[in-house]
C-alpha cells in the first residue's frame, strides 16, 4: 500500500479513493506548486481533496465555507475522526475562540483545520491571527468551498466570497485550492479570476455522460400527450430488463397541479405513480418519497422539491413535463436518471406556452426584487439568461449532449447517437417547423 493510501485508511477510514480524480486531486494539491480547481458533482467528495493533504501538511489549512451550519456539520464530522478541526465564528462563545486563538499562537499548534466563514475573514478582529499564522509560516493550504459563492451569476452569490481575492494576494505562496460542483462556464470564470487563481490546475469530471439518451418533444404537437408520456415510461421501464430488475423514473412538473394531473392521468393508463409537492401533508410526502424508493409505486410526479438527497441507482427516466427554470437545473436534474451507468433516458416535453409562462415568472420575480431593492444591478438578469439556455437547448438544432458540455465549459463529447439530434436530425428539424407554423395560427 502507498503511503498516501495508509494514510487515507488511518485517518479517514477509507479503503481507497472514491475515484481516481479524487486521487489526482490530493496528489496536485501535496504537491503544492500549482493552485487548483475543481469541479466535481455533490458527493463526489470533493472535501477530502484539502483534508487529506491537510493532515500531511506541517501547518494549518484554512478552509472558507459559506454557512455556519455547512461548517459545523464538517468539524463535527472531523472531529468524530479524532482530527483536530475547529472553526471560528460569530456564534462561538468567547472562552471557546480565546483557547483556538491561543493555541493558533502557540510555537506547535495542534490544530489542522480551520473552517471560517468569508466575513469572519474580513473581519478586524481575526487579521492578528491570521498575519501571526502567515509570518510564521504557518499556513499549509488556503482551501475556498463552495467556490461558485464568488459568482454574481450563480444563485448562491455571497458578496463576502468578493473579498476572498484580496486575502489570496495576502497570502502569496500559500497554494490555492477553489472546489465548486459542476457550474457553468462564466461562472467557472468567475471564480477562477475573482480568486486570482494563477494558470490553476483544473480537475473536472467529465460532463457528457454516455448512458444517458435526451430528447426533446413539443408538446404542443402531440394529440394526446398524457398516452405519449406514458408510452415514453414503458419504453424507458423496458430499456434494462432481467437480472437488474425492475426500474423506477421520475416525471418533474412546475406545479402541484400538474403533479396532481399527470399522476391521475398516469394511473388511469394503468401505471403506478404518486404525487409529490409541498402541498401534501407531510405524512403523505414520506410516504410517496418512501414508496417510491422501495419500488412499490414506479413513477414519482414531483415537483423540484423531489430528489435533493435523494440518491438511487436504478432511475431509468427522468421526464420533464414543464421547462427547468436553467440549464444547469435541468443538467442536475436530468442527471438522477442512470447512476448505475446502465441505458437511460431524460426527456423534455417542451411548450411554448410553458417558455411565455416561465418568463413571465421569472421576470415578475425580476422586478420584484428590484422594487424591494429599489435599484436595478446586472445579476439581476442571471435567472433571464439561466432560462435561455434552457430554451435555446430546446429550440435548436444540434447535439444536446454537446450543448451541455459546451455550458459548462467541458470539449464536445462524441454523442454517438445519444440524443434524438444525432439519431435523427431531420425528425428534429421537422418538429420546429411544424411548432412555429403551429404558434403563428
Ligand atoms: P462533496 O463536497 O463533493 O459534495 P463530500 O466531501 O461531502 O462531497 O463527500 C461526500 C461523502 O463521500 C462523504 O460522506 C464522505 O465521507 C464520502 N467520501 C469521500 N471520500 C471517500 C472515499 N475515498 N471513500 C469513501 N467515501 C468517501
Ligand atoms: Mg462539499
Ligand atoms: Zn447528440
Amino acid at each position: 500500500m502507498t503511503s498516501l493510501k495508509k494514510a487515507l485508511k488511518t485517518h479517514f477510514g477509507f479503503d481507497s479513493f472514491r475515484s481516481k480524480l479524487q486521487e489526482d486531486v490530493v496528489k496536485a494539491v501535496i504537491k503544492g506548486d500549482r493552485d487548483v480547481f475543481v469541479c466535481m458533482p455533490t458527493g463526489a467528495g470533493k472535501s477530502l481533496c484539502y483534508q487529506l493533504p491537510a493532515m500531511l501538511a506541517q501547518g494549518i489549512t484554512l478552509v472558507i465555507s459559506p454557512l455556519i451550519a455547512l461548517i459545523q456539520d464538517q468539524v463535527h464530522h472531523l472531529r468524530e475522526l479524532n482530527i483536530p478541526a475547529c472553526s471560528i465564528n460569530s456564534k462561538l462563545p468567547a472562552g471557546e475562540r480565546r483557547m483556538i486563538l491561543t493555541d493558533l499562537e502557540s510555537e506547535s499548534p495542534k490544530l489542522k483545520l480551520l473552517y471560517i466563514t468569508p466575513e469572519m475573514v474580513a473581519s478586524p478582529s481575526f487579521q492578528p491571527c491570521l498575519d501571526g499564522l502567515c509570518s510564521r509560516g504557518l499556513l499549509s493550504y488556503l482551501a475556498v468551498d463552495e467556490a461558485h459563492c464568488v459568482s454574481q451569476w450563480g444563485h448562491d452569490f455571497r458578496p463576502d466570497y468578493l473579498k476572498l481575492g484580496e486575502l489570496r494576494t495576502r497570502l502569496l505562496g500559500v497554494p490555492c485550492l477553489a472546489l465548486t460542483a459542476t457550474a457553468p462556464k462564466n461562472v467557472q470564470e468567475d471564480i477562477l479570476h475573482s480568486l486570482r487563481l494563477r494558470m490553476p490546475l483544473h480537475f473536472a469530471t467529465p460532463v457528457f455522460r454516455s448512458n444517458l439518451r435526451y430528447d426533446v418533444i413539443y408538446r404542443e404537437l402531440l394529440p394526446n400527450p398524457y398516452a405519449h408520456l406514458h408510452a415514453f415510461i414503458k419504453e424507458s421501464l423496458a430499456l434494462v430488463s432481467g437480472a437488474k430488475g425492475q426500474g423506477c423514473g421520475i416525471v418533474y412538473c412546475r406545479t402541484r397541479e400538474s403533479c396532481e394531473t399527470v399522476a391521475h392521468q398516469l394511473t388511469k393508463l394503468g401505471v403506478s405513480a404518486k404525487p409529490y409537492h409541498a402541498g401534501l401533508k407531510a405524512g403523505d410526502r414520506t410516504e410517496a418519497q418512501s414508496d417510491w424508493m422501495q419500488g412499490k409505486v414506479l413513477v414519482i410526479v414531483a415537483t423540484i422539491s423531489f430528489g435533493m438527497g435523494v440518491d438511487k441507482a436504478n432511475v431509468r427516466f427522468v421526464a420533464h413535463w414543464n421547462l427547468a427554470k436553467s440549464l444547469a437545473s435541468y443538467y442536475q436534474e436530468s442527471g438522477r436518471a442512470g447512476r448505475d451507468g446502465l441505458p437511460s433516458s431524460c426527456r423534455t416535453y417542451y411548450s411554448h406556452r410553458d417558455k411565455e409562462q416561465m418568463n413571465f415568472l421569472i421576470n415578475k420575480e425580476v422586478v420584484r426584487k428590484q422594487e424591494k431593492r429599489g435599484s436595478a444591478k446586472d445579476s439581476d438578469k442571471a435567472a433571464i439568461t439561466d432560462f435561455e439556455a434552457m430554451v435555446a437547448f430546446c429550440e435548436q438544432e444540434g447535439c444536446r449532449h454537446a450543448t451541455i458540455s459546451k455550458f459548462f465549459g467541458d470539449k464536445t463529447p462524441n454523442c454517438a447517437g445519444a440524443c434524438d439530434y444525432c439519431r435523427n436530425p431531420k425528425a428534429v428539424r421537422a418538429q420546429i417547423e411544424r411548432a412555429a407554423v403551429l404558434s403563428t395560427k
